[in-house]
């Protein structure tokens, strides 16, 4: 077995988290290894070419929002090609000829809504005060590491007592709406504020994606404020195309850590976290046999991946692997990719709009046909009339098809879960068929525009992606899932019960889309258990020279803030 050179950090997995750690931890002039199994960085946030050359489609993830701009400015990932164009508005097309859509001007969008329901377009303005009153309280929670709840641990108790005095903020009319969020379901949010099917179709889709639950299922409000947090250009709740799809984004982050020295490996899969039987974390094997030793490395590869696979569970407590092995990771997602050669034409807005064709096209016609479609997918089908999430980022991005062509990305859901574990029967296929007949009956002649079409299901995001269970967040964004639950008892502050081994995928608090939280996070976690003491280096030459590369990160973090 071949060794090479001992390293500061070494980071398993090199989506856009992982790459985010590695930038800061090599801001600071630490030694950093990323190693990424694919052949390409970028995990769930990745661009390809299923269909040649000629098209760089956005595989998985197809917008962002929740990445934080002070993250975006630290990395200055402008200089590394990141840039965002704005999504335009929603557009939901029906089958009846009509369409509902929410424009940013406040007059336009009642107009818009009145057609639907005059009392739903008096009511909008203060539905959004509402979900705005709670973002304000819950964003900034979204950035913090979650303390210990239930530790007696000085520190801990401190953190504790961080969060009371946060939460103290509010009145009792705002506890009461958090609680609510946080337990009620989608639908019964909408049914205080509209009545007509097209607003109760069209808002409640943000509170299902992702989730294997529909909107008439407990948590589903919390989902659709999850997406509410971010924002675009300064502008809360708003969501915008990467140039380059999402692996736009990870190129970007990845040319970053490179830049700031950080070596960044791909087709490097880690077959083993090694530990020492002191409980401290040793290295890792990779796929090769090669052995690299490290003083921390940090995980963000799928938490099922890392703590029943890549790690010796008599290294782990009981109750910990309990936890993990009862992790809930479903989704029932299917990511459809299409190569068009022309624009849709919608019977009900035949004209070309930047507005309607860059926007966010909803089919989904009600809440009741969104909860169909689930409950077709609980019995054990894929569902016969599926919901679809669909942008075309070309209409702004001229690097992802030729002139006059289009990359349209279809974002759907359900087909049943458990297809997680095994490949593709045709029922994808079918389903898939189904889609785009939706989408047919609300823009005649768009089957013939089709001149290519991936379909990715859970099987293949479980395989090829690493999404155990096909979920598309590492783990369902369910109540008993968030905040300090978020993976484990004890274990949402980033660390794990192994010494010196961290974890910062999406299945940690801050994770769940494209945020870079957990990977901003986990660098604050271990140079404040560094100064704690919380973990050391192996005694020898080397030490000092790495203890003086993690002082160096220290100034380096404090000074720039
Ligand atoms: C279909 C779909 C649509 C989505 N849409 C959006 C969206 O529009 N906006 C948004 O914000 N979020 C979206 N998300 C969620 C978002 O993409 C993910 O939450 C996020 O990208 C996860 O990032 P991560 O770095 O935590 O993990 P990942 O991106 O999963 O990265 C983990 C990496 O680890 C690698 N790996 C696995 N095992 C090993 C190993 N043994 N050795 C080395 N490497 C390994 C994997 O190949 C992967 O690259 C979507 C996700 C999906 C699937």
């Amino acid at each position: 077995m071949s060794s090479s050179r001992r390293r500061d950090v070494v980071v398993v997995g090199g989506g856009h988290n992982g790459l985010v750690a590695a930038a800061y931890l090599a801001r600071g002039g630490l030694d950093v290894l990323v190693c990424e199994r694919r052949d390409v960085v970028g995990g769930a946030a990745v661009s390809e070419r299923p269909f040649g050359p000629e098209y760089l489609v956005t595989s998985l993830s197809y917008v962002v929002s929740l990445l934080p701009p002070d993250l975006v400015a630290d990395l200055a990932l402008a200089r590394h090609g990141y840039h965002v164009f704005p999504q335009g508005p929603y557009f939901a097309p029906r089958a009846d000829g009509r369409y509902l859509r929410l424009p940013e001007d406040p007059a336009a969008r009642h107009a818009e809504i009145s057609k639907f329901s005059a009392s739903d377009a008096s009511a909008y303005p203060a539905y959004e005060g509402h979900l705005q009153k709670i973002a304000n309280v819950l964003a900034p929670m979204l950035e913090e590491i979650p303390p210990r709840l239930g530790s007696r641990r000085p520190a801990d108790l401190a953190r504790q007592a961080m969060l009371l005095r946060h939460l103290g903020k509010l009145d009792e009319r705002g506890a009461v709406d958090v609680t609510r969020l946080l337990t009620g379901s989608i639908a019964d949010l909408l049914d205080q504020y509209f009545e007509s099917d097209a607003m109760r179709g069209l808002l409640s889709v943000s509170g299902v994606i992702g989730t294997w639950a529909g909107p008439r299922s407990a948590g589903t409000a919390y989902v659709m404020l999850h997406h509410h947090i971010g924002g675009v250009d300064g502008q809360a709740g708003a969501w915008g195309f990467p140039r380059g799809g999402m692996g736009g984004v990870t190129q970007a982050i990845a040319g970053a850590a490179r830049g700031f020295g950080a070596e960044v490996r791909t087709g490097t899969a880690v077959v083993r976290i090694r530990t020492t039987s002191a409980g401290q974390v040793a290295g890792v094997t990779l796929e090769s046999g090669e052995d690299i030793d490290a003083d921390i490395v940090i995980t963000t590869v799928h938490p099922k991946i890392a703590f029943l696979d890549l790690l010796d569970p008599t290294a782990l407590p009981a109750e910990f692997l309990d936890d993990i092995r009862h992790w809930q990771t479903r989704s029932g997602t299917v990511k459809i990719n299409l190569a068009l050669d022309r624009l849709p034409r919608f019977a009900s807005h035949p004209d070309y709009d930047p507005q309607v064709h860059g926007g966010t096209i909803v089919l989904a016609e009600s809440l009741d046909g969104i909860e169909d479609a689930f409950q077709d997918a609980v019995a054990g089908r894929p569902s016969a009339v599926p919901f679809a999430d669909i942008c075309i980022p070309s209409v702004f991005d001229d690097t992802l098809a030729p002139p006059g062509r289009h990359v349209m990305s279809m974002f759907t859901q359900w087909v049943p879960h458990r297809y997680a574990d095994k490949p593709d029967n045709g029922e994808l296929d079918a389903y898939a068929d189904r889609v785009v007949a939706r989408m047919e009956a609300v823009a005649p002649g768009f089957t013939d525009s089709i001149q290519h079409r991936q379909v990715l299901g859970p099987h293949t995001m479980q395989q090829e992606y690493g999404l155990v269970g096909g979920n598309i967040f590492h783990g369902e964004l369910s109540l008993g899932q968030m905040f300090h639950a978020r993976p484990a008892a004890g274990y949402a502050d980033l660390r794990t019960p192994v010494g010196g081994l961290y974890q910062a995928g999406s299945a940690t608090h801050g994770g769940g889309g494209v945020t870079g939280i957990p990977g901003r996070n986990v660098v604050r976690q271990i140079r404040a258990d560094r100064r704690a003491g919380r973990w050391r280096h192996p005694a020898g030459w080397r030490q000092a020279a790495s203890e003086a590369r993690w002082r160096r990160l220290d100034t380096h973090e404090r000074s720039a803030g």
